[in-house]
């Protein structure tokens, strides 16, 4: 096990580029190298258990190795492994679109599959560019995004993204957006009703001047994720989705993140009973055991497209993998699952225990606030509470405290200052209770300057 252990370690050293990751900084540290799964615990090569505290980066859902899971994988590899949608289907495909739709905001009525969030949103962008273009509107053809959005890697995605760290060096490469700020209430003078207010009106008085150029809003509805999950105001999405009603601009809910349960509905749309135009699906969809992704639309949408070959309005846009039927079987499975274990039902209860847990951090003199909606739960720390100064960049607090967590025998990413707490929705209140406990100790040990 162990010379199993320095052989891996050496060539994933040697041949891995690891994602979001300073290879620098990795060299520097033995590997982690996982091994298999059982539950919410992932083992590494040398029989460490670890729990999974951000879900795989916040995907899973049932836990790893789920019979049922594994079960339908395997029924549909008997099948046929892949075949293409250029032109035909395959059976998985149907019958997941079909159930998308009926699980899906009101009006999406229409799937179209890709493989990753990222290409899920390329095509919600595409789509809505097209659409415009397709109407006999082409002057309708930019965007507008939130400050610190994240919608993936592929250059639209990039383009609609806005954490300059990520995102600012590829500038010169991308397409030009317009950018709202994302109510941060904990980092606005005026609170929640301050940063939403803001944020309705800067939209608004785009809108009013602009409208006629602008083809879609993209939004992380209820929660925006990669910043640091940062919970909006309540009332705030609905409240945009008017908005760009009104001013006959698309709406596309990218609910990679949110999607399945997470914030404690189906879709974190529904919190607010907003149906989005174009709404993007991947990660939780197959219970985070295969990469799909879906992006939603509405009949209207589609029908912009529904016409003669030679009117040139086809959508050109299509990966290899689209509709994948190993991986649309297995989000069949995930969905059934999620019916028949109730659980959507069930993360308001597992919320309510994890926020009870965490009730007594917010008096702690390095936590600046604790954040959450349904199992997404992001820790803010900071320097000097009372100015809420946070800690500078280069000490990367929160990935010492990860680290410490790791340690302790659970895994979780840090988002700058910010450590995430994304628990697989299957999670049991003990399995939660343990996690809580690492992760309360770790940011004691980091914070209190015993460790790091
Ligand atoms: N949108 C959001 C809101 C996300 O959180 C992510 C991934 N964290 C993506 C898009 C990109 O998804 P993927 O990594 O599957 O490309």
């Amino acid at each position: 096990m162990h010379f199993e252990y320095e052989r891996l370690s050496a060539l994933d050293k040697a041949h891995l580029w690891h994602p979001f990751t300073q290879m620098k900084d990795y060299m520097g540290a033995d590997p982690l190298i996982i091994e298999r799964g059982e539950g919410v615990m992932l083992y590494d090569v040398q029989g460490r258990g670890y729990y999974d505290g951000f879900s795989s980066v916040w995907l899973n859902v049932h836990g790893h190795n789920v019979p049922e899971l594994n079960q339908a994988v395997m029924d549909q590899l008997a099948r046929v492994a892949h075949s293409t949608l250029l032109g035909m289907a395959n059976v998985p495909s149907i019958e997941l679109a079909t159930k998308l739709v009926q699980i899906a905001p009101p009006g999406l009525n229409k799937v179209f599959y890709s493989d990753s969030g990222a290409t899920g949103v390329e095509i919600a962008i595409k789509m809505a560019f097209q659409y415009w273009h397709n109407r006999g509107i082409p002057k309708k053809k930019t965007f507008i995004t939130m400050n610190h959005a994240y919608h993936g890697d592929t250059l639209g995605a990039v383009s609609v993204g806005a954490i300059p760290l990520y995102h600012e060096v590829f500038r010169p490469m991308l397409f030009p957006a317009h950018v709202i700020p994302y109510p941060y209430p904990y980092r606005h003078a005026n609170g929640a009703a301050g940063a939403m207010e803001e944020t309705l009106e800067r939209l608004r008085t785009l809108l009013k001047a602009k409208s006629d150029e602008i083809a879609a809003m993209i939004v992380e509805p209820i929660v925006q994720g990669a910043s640091g999950i940062v919970v909006m105001p309540p009332g705030c999405l609905s409240e945009l989705a008017e908005i760009c009603k009104r001013y006959d601009v698309l709406l596309i809910a990218d609910e990679v993140a949110t999607g399945f349960g997470r914030t404690g509905e189906m879709f974190a749309c529904g919190h607010e009973g907003v149906s989005p135009d174009l709404m993007v699906v991947g990660k939780g969809l197959t219970g985070g055991y295969l990469p799909v992704a879906a992006t939603l639309t509405t009949d209207e949408v589609y029908e912009a497209f529904y016409a003669d070959y030679e009117e040139q309005k086809t959508f050109f846009h299509g990966h290899s993998f689209t509709g994948n039927p190993l991986g649309c079987s297995v989000a069949l499975a995930s969905l059934k699952l999620i019916e028949d274990r109730r659980v959507i039902e069930s993360v308001g209860a597992k919320a309510g225990f994890v926020a009870r847990k965490l009730a007594g951090l917010t008096d702690w003199p390095n936590i600046g606030e604790v954040r959450q909606k349904g199992l997404m739960i992001g820790i803010e720390l900071v320097r000097d509470k009372a100015a809420r100064e946070p800690y500078d960049w280069a000490e990367r607090i929160g990935v010492q405290v990860c680290m410490r967590a790791r340690e302790m025998g659970m895994l979780t990413r840090p988002l700058g200052n910010v450590v995430v707490f994304i628990p697989p929705l299957a999670s049991t209140e003990p399995e939660l209770d343990a996690m809580t406990e690492i992760l309360v100790q770790s940011i004691r040990d980091v914070t209190e300057g015993r460790i790091g």
